[in-house]
């Protein structure tokens, strides 16, 4: 028998470097990632928005704005 010849699509469980850990179709088992959708800024936009945010109440407070 030679499964290697014809690896099957499964399930396999993505764990990110976050703790996130979701399923994924693949023919490994496990799968690790450094960075996932529902870590990375780019998707979730937590990072910028909080960042941005910071910035706009200093900006407000600098010029007396509401
Ligand atoms: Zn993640």
């Amino acid at each position: 028998m030679k499964k290697q010849l014809h690896p099957e699509y499964k399930k396999a469980k993505v764990t990110c470097a976050c703790g996130n850990s979701f399923e994924t179709g693949s023919t490994k088992d496990e799968l690790k990632v450094e960075i996932c959708s529902g870590c990375h800024p780019f998707y979730t936009g937590k990072q910028k928005l909080v960042d941005s945010g910071g910035r706009v109440e200093k900006f407000k407070k600098k010029y007396g704005l509401k």
